[in-house]
């Protein structure tokens, strides 16, 4: 039995739907060397999930550079570097095209979560 859905969480998937498109489209022009496209898929992206009122989703949140708008992708416009032995871990990310520097902190045990199966050794 089929639930009928809000005309506004419809409109929500498609915008979700749209901005991975749009996101990937822009990986691949960096994969081009088209960085100017990239930016403006990236820009086209954002505002419609602006529009949709979406959260962004992660990768825009983590793989956008919060200055130019290029996509980061490791390698070719970002440099990305994992330091941490305590507790946690610092992410640092580079982008390659203006400097801009964003860092994010994760911690160990709760980040390799997401794995079903549980591949990974517990401490
Ligand atoms: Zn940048």
């Amino acid at each position: 039995m089929a639930r009928r859905r809000r005309r506004r969480d419809v409109v929500r998937d498609l915008a979700k739907q749209r901005a991975m498109l749009l996101y990937s489209l822009a990986v691949e022009s960096v994969r081009e060397g088209k960085i100017e496209r990239a930016r403006s898929y990236v820009e086209l992206g954002m505002r419609i999930l602006m529009k949709a009122r979406v959260r962004k989703p992660a990768y825009y949140r983590r793989w956008v550079c919060e200055n130019c708008y290029a996509p980061l992708v490791p390698g070719l416009t970002a440099t990305v570097r994992v330091k941490g032995t305590r507790g946690y871990i610092l992410i640092t990310r580079r982008c390659l095209l203006c400097g801009w520097i964003s860092r994010t902190a994760a911690s160990r045990g709760e980040d390799s979560g997401k794995a079903t199966g549980g591949g990974n050794t517990p401490p």
